[in-house]
This record gives C-alpha cells, structure tokens and sequence, in this order.
C-alpha cells in the first residue's frame, strides 16, 4: 500500500476559494506544472521563494508515493515589458542593452537559474520545456482558437475575443474578476487599436521590423503571445486536462486567466483541476520585484555581501525560513527573521546530530505513531509547513530531554522516530544537515575552527582587514562564518 493512500491530502484550490481532498486524474499518477522564470536577468530571491514553494509540494507528493510528472518551463520569447500585449519582448531588450544575441540572454540566465537552484538543494522537474521550442504547438492553439471562434485576425496579429468568450464562459472565475469590472478598469494602451476591445489579449503578434526574435505563420512573421506557451507546453506533456497547476499570486491575472481561457476555447474544457498559488516574497514591507529593483539577489545573501543584511546565511537557513510560513502567506524579509531561522534551524540540525548518538531505553516517553501522523496532517493541511516545524520542534526537545536522561525511547520507536524526523526534514522540506558542532572531529572542522580563532585575534589586535578577509575568503568557499552571542559557528 502506498503512503497516499493512507493519509488524505488537501489542497487550497484558487478556484473554488477551499480546501479540497486531492485527488488526482489517474489513480497514483500527478501531473504538475509551474509557470517557470522569464530567463532575461538573475533570478532574485522572491522567485526562489515560489519555486521552493513547489519544490516543496512536488517533494512532498514524490513522499507519499505518487509518480509525478513535473512540468515547469523556461520562458524565453513572448513576454513583453510590464506584461503587456504591447512593447518590446524582455529578452530582446536585455540583448540590445548588451549587444549580444537574444539566445546569449536566454543561455546565460538559464544557467543562472539552474545553478542558483542547484544551491538551494532543489530536486529538477521531470520536463523543463521552453516556448521557443514550441512555436509550432502554440501556431497550432491559435488556428483551432480562431476555427472555434474565439480568435480574430488583426494586422497580421490574432487576439482572442474575450467578450465572445465570456457570453458562454466565465472569464474572470480563476482571479474572481469580473468582465464589467474589467471594462472599467483597462487603460487604452498605445498600439492597441488593433483589438476589437481593449481586454482581449493577444494570442500572437506581427513582429515590428527590429523585433528579432520571429518566426514564420500563417498571420505574418512574428510571435507568440506570452500566455500561450504554457497553455502550449502544459496540456503537450500533462494532458488536456492535468492535476494542478502552479506559480506566483501575480501570475493569477491576466496569465492564468487567459491560460484557462485558451484552453476553454480550444478543447473545450478547463485544464487544470487544482490550480495554486504561492505568496509574495516582500523586502521592507514591498514585493520583491524586478521592476522596482526591490530586490536580493541570493548570492547577495549567501556571501553576505549586502549592506541589508548582517551576515551571511546559508542556502539551508534560508529555506528553513521559508517552510516557516505557509506558502500562501506573505513573507517579509528581514535580517532579524533570518537570525531566528538561523538559531532554529542550527537547534533542529544539533538534535538530529545527537539522536545518532542516542542508545534507546527500557520505555518510550512519547507516543511516537501519534507524533509522527501529527507531522503529516501538517501535511495534508494544504502543505502547512509552520505546523510541520512546531511539529519537529517537538522532537528537538524529546532528544534534548534523552540526552540529559530524563527520556526514553525503546528500540523500536527510536528507528520509527529517527527515519520520521529525517524523512520530514531532509526529503520533504528539503534542508541539509550543514550544521557542523563546535565539538566536530571532522578535519576540515578543526580547520575551520584555527581559522576562526586567528579571525578572532586579529579582530582584538584591531587588524579587520585581516578578520574580513577571513571571513570572505572562506564565504567564497562556501563556508559561512555565523557571529553569534556565543562565538563564532560556522556552517557550509
Ligand atoms: P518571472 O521571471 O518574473 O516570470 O517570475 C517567475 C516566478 O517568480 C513567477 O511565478 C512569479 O510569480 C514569481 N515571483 C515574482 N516575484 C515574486 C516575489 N516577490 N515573491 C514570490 N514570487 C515571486
Ligand atoms: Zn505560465
């Protein structure tokens, strides 16, 4: 019997606006897919929140036994500046300003991408499609959109009738907008005049001559609209209808709307039974965003290196922060917030260390079975990782009270409870035991610690030159010096 058929999962569905029991289309199968980064600059830390986010749900559904096909895709062509129909394509831009070739762009911020997810100990998906790898998918959409009606030619561009659509369907049902509303609120934008009426979107654009990024149709040389690739990409490898379907609040309108819509249009039918959205990383009490430069980069982060932040943080405290709140809430970066996490995840990560040394006892003080399905109806409670952790913490101090004798865990138990606790911690919210004690053996540690010592002699012969470029150098290794009221830690 699989775990997934023993515990119930639910799910907060946008949708409905409710948690629902997850039920997938094909018993013991997930598709998933994740609107995944438009690759034109660094990625920044509000975007790895959400990509954690899923990384954590696809973890976790892998745990209870599922077989899941992750789609999540790379972005790169379509996705015009401030997500409008009009304007110049991102990449394009980036590669203008840089006088290199779009596809220089695209390769630069993919690697990027992929080696800052690589830090972060993330799993990869089981399929990471590009759009522009599926041009000819999307021309395909736009011939049936337009063979069902939906679809009207303009200048060589297509638009998708969003009032035809909306006389049958409901457009505005993902964002709960309504069309009435929606035709209060459009700005006319300039170039626009194309569209029947200013809410419809486009469903592909006649390239202007300096666009470079182009490709034959049967409407004219141009390009795909941005909401299409993934409606494109999503029912290719998932199916025409797939289990659930993910990305950030901000993506919820217009382009999850209009993805739901093509869809409609095209197959009849909505593709995606659970759709999920994960909250807003902000800095100072604003989102994070690419456009107001209100951002952190996470080598930033990692190395120190920004006046905002006190120290460095390494790339497990940094997720340990994040499966503190539930990924529907809004989270707050601060230099304060990470200290905590910090001290937190250094206590989980000092317990676990010392469960290995436990020897077990006669009697168990805690009713271990209890305890362990309390961890996964955190869980099933649409992914409650805060919960999960209040969870974990309890264990922390069962191992502390063992360690000082005043509890006990027969041999059967202490398995069931070390394999819990390491299943929680490294397979599901995806840390890594970095933490290394103080009273360590290991070499490097003793190293590490000469280093430390030193650091602290030439900071008390006032010599910080010396004392920072210990702490750089051995930050640009990977390892992090962690100044606490205590001394000196470090992690790597
Ligand atoms: P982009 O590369 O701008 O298309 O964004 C990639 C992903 O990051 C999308 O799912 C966005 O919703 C998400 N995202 C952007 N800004 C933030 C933020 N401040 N916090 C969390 N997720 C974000
Ligand atoms: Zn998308």
């Amino acid at each position: 019997m699989s775990l997934y058929q023993e515990q119930s999962l639910k799910i907060y569905n946008t949708l409905s606006g409710q948690k629902e029991t997850f039920t997938p289309i094909e018993k013991g199968h997930v598709g998933m897919y994740v609107c995944g980064p438009t690759v034109y600059s660094n990625v920044h830390l509000g975007n790895v929140r959400t990509f954690m986010s899923f990384d954590m749900v696809f973890r976790y559904l892998k745990h209870l036994g599922y077989k899941v096909r992750y789609v999540r895709n790379i972005t790169d062509a379509g996705h015009l500046e401030n997500d409008a129909d009009v304007g110049e394509d991102k990449i394009t831009k980036k590669a203008r300003l840089e006088a290199i070739e779009p596809m220089e762009v695209v390769q630069r911020y993919t690697v990027d991408f992929h080696n800052t997810l690589n830090t972060f100990n993330f799993l990869p998906p089981s399929i990471e499609p590009t759009a522009t790898g599926h041009i000819i998918e999307q021309i395909e959409l736009v011939k049936t959109i337009i063979e069902n009606g939906y679809g009207y030619i303009a200048n060589g561009s297509v638009y998708f009738d969003v009032h035809k659509f909306n006389e049958t369907n409901d457009y505005g049902k993902l964002s709960k907008r309504k069309l009435e509303d929606l035709i209060h609120n459009t700005r006319i934008l300039d170039g626009q005049t194309d569209k029947r009426n200013p809410q419809d979107f486009a469903l592909w654009k006649k390239a202007e001559p300096q666009h470079i990024m182009r490709w034959p149709s049967p409407w004219s040389d141009g390009f795909p609209g941005w909401h299409l690739e993934c409606t494109a990409m999503s029912t290719k490898y998932l199916g025409d209808q797939f289990d659930i379907h993910g990305g950030g609040m901000d993506l919820k309108f217009p382009h999850h709307e209009c993805e739901i819509a093509q869809n409609e249009a095209a197959k009849g039918q909505s593709p995606v039974n659970y759709w999920m959205h994960a909250n807003m990383l902000e800095l100072n009490g604003q989102r994070m965003s690419k456009s107001t430069g209100n951002i952190v980069n996470p080598a930033e982060l990692l190395s120190g290196k920004n006046e905002f932040f006190s120290k460095a943080y390494s790339p497990s405290v940094i997720r340990f922060f994040n499966a503190q709140s539930s990924y529907r809430s809004v989270l707050d970066l601060t230099n304060d917030g990470l200290l905590a996490s910090e001290k937190g995840f250094h206590r989980l990560m000092d317990a676990i260390n010392i469960l290995e040394e436990l020897q077990p006892g006669t009697a168990s003080s805690m009713d271990v079975a209890a305890w362990k399905q309390h961890c996964y109806d955190a869980m099933n409670d649409d992914f409650n990782s805060p919960v999960l952790i209040a969870h974990l913490f309890e264990a922390v101090k069962l191992i502390n009270q063992m360690k000082e004798g005043k509890s006990s865990l027969t041999r059967e138990d202490l398995d069931l409870f070390k394999n819990t606790l390491h299943s929680f911690t490294f397979d599901i919210l995806g840390l890594v035991n970095t933490a290394v004690t103080n009273t360590g053996t290991d070499k490097l540690a003793a190293a590490v610690e000469l280093l430390i010592d030193l650091r602290q002699q030439a900071r008390a012969n006032k010599d910080f030159a010396l004392s920072d470029k210990i702490r750089d150098q051995l930050a640009e290794k990977g390892i992090q010096l962690n100044d606490g009221k205590d001394g000196t830690t470090f992690s790597f």
